[in-house]
């Protein structure tokens, strides 16, 4: 494939540029891109193919904290040495995580899982906590940054789902779980400032919220199984994707800036080897200078349509 679309971009990683228009050529380009390197190309995506389901952007993992406005991520090491961090964590999350799992896979996440189904993507390295690959049908899905489904106990590693956890949340908090019921009624949603808190009734206080210890080492703290800012990306899974970029031909990266290192080292890597590496994003990335081609488009305009030129 020739380097044809390819961009020079200067400036902040994520802030949309030029505009590829979506000609039918563009189209044709990245079908090309799947037809050459079919069955061994591997996808790396980010939170721009989870924003057309709505997925909000609280989560506060070090792929998608915002770099814009009040809004402070909560850090690795406050969660894990500090009870008052935990419990304005699982407070705030207490209501965040409901339309978290109301999202629902949008068809970025269909066409990826087809392109695996009919043997033109070998894989898939996401950096989105939300588990909507999976949802959507890709099989071999490395959640980079782990998901926000499950969490896990600190001091003896037991694992169990978020759902579960969210039950165990209302039972100790039944004046919280009350107030959110009242809004639900009322078909709201409590109120987030721009730092990331909630505008919470008198009777409520963050210093009030509880949260239960492991019930299986009765010691230790659960934590969400995601990767927080100033955490580290585990040895296992940062060996796993070195592996699926090494057996791939090709590394199509869609719906991100690239701005977290242990997405952009797989970019480079996948480049020392001489491999192609097509970039989908709306907006500068990281990776630009990387590419062997970038189109500079939302993934939803463009993924959909390169399938059905498939066949998919
Ligand atoms: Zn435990």
């Amino acid at each position: 494939m020739a380097p044809a679309a390819r961009v020079k971009i200067k400036g902040l990683y994520g802030l949309p540029t030029k505009r590829t228009p979506v000609t039918p050529a563009v189209l044709d380009m990245l079908a090309g891109f799947f037809q050459q390197h079919k069955g061994r190309v591997l996808g790396l995506t980010g939170a721009g193919v989870s924003v057309p389901s709505g997925v909000p952007d609280y989560r506060g993992t070090n792929g998608t904290y915002r770099i814009h406005g009040e809004y402070t991520p909560i850090l690795h090491h406050e969660l894990v040495r500090q009870h008052a961090s935990r419990q304005r964590y699982w407070a705030r999350s207490f209501f965040g995580i409901r339309p978290a799992f109301k999202a629902e896979p949008n068809p970025i996440h269909y066409a990826f899982a087809r392109l695996e189904t009919k043997g033109f993507l070998t894989g898939l390295i996401t950096q989105n906590v939300d588990g909507l690959h999976l949802l959507a049908g890709s099989q071999n899905v490395l959640e980079l940054h782990g998901t926000l489904r499950h969490v896990s106990c600190l001091n003896c590693g037991y694992v169990e789902s978020r759902d579960a956890f969210q039950h165990r949340l209302e039972e100790l908090n039944p004046e919280w779980t009350a107030f959110w019921q009242t809004m639900a009624r009322s078909g709201k949603e409590p109120t987030r400032r721009p730092d990331g808190d909630v505008d919470l009734p008198p009777n409520l206080r963050y210093e009030d919220f509880k949260y239960p210890m492991c019930h299986r080492c009765h010691k230790g703290h659960f934590m969400p199984t995601v990767v927080f800012f100033g955490g580290n990306v585990a040895d296992s899974v940062r060996r796993q994707s070195y592996d699926m970029v090494d057996q791939a031909q090709a590394l199509l990266v869609c719906g991100t800036s690239l701005a977290t290192f242990s997405a952009y080292r797989l970019v480079k890597h996948a480049r020392e080897q001489g491999k192609q590496v097509a970039i989908v994003n709306f907006g500068q990335t990281r990776g630009d200078g990387d590419a062997t081609v970038k189109i500079e488009v939302p993934a939803e305009e463009l993924l959909p349509p390169v399938a059905r030129i498939l066949g998919l």
